[in-house]
């Protein structure tokens, strides 16, 4: 059984030192392992946040079509105001939502230093 040896590497994102077994490649990354957790977090909610808005997009455009067609009548009833002001109510709320994503995001970010 080969033994395994260990280099110290330097990570490229907090500077610090660790081992790791491999020689350092110069061109190729390694990050400490806390920073690769971290890092994972983040690309998992970036990912989270693409799917999101993705789908909000598509969400969107249906409301915005919803909206346009109630807009479009002669006469808007009361019944068809209440259907716009409750989606306009929705697109706030999945603004929101991205909003908190983000927020993650960054305080995750923050925690790198
Ligand atoms: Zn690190």
């Amino acid at each position: 059984m080969r033994e395994r040896t260990f280099y110290p590497h330097k990570c490229p994102h907090c500077n610090k030192t660790f081992e790791a077994s491999g020689k350092p490649v110069p061109g190729m990354t390694i990050y400490c392992k806390q920073c690769t957790q971290l890092l994972m977090k983040i690309k998992t909610l970036e990912r989270k946040l693409q799917q999101d808005a993705s789908l909000i997009q598509k969400e969107d455009a249906e409301i915005a079509e919803q909206i346009n067609n109630l807009l479009v009548r002669e006469n808007i009833s009361e019944k068809d105001q209440q259907i716009v002001t409750a989606l306009t109510k929705k697109l706030k709320v999945d603004e929101k939502r991205r909003k908190k994503i983000l927020k993650e995001i960054k305080k995750l970010q923050k925690e790198e230093k």
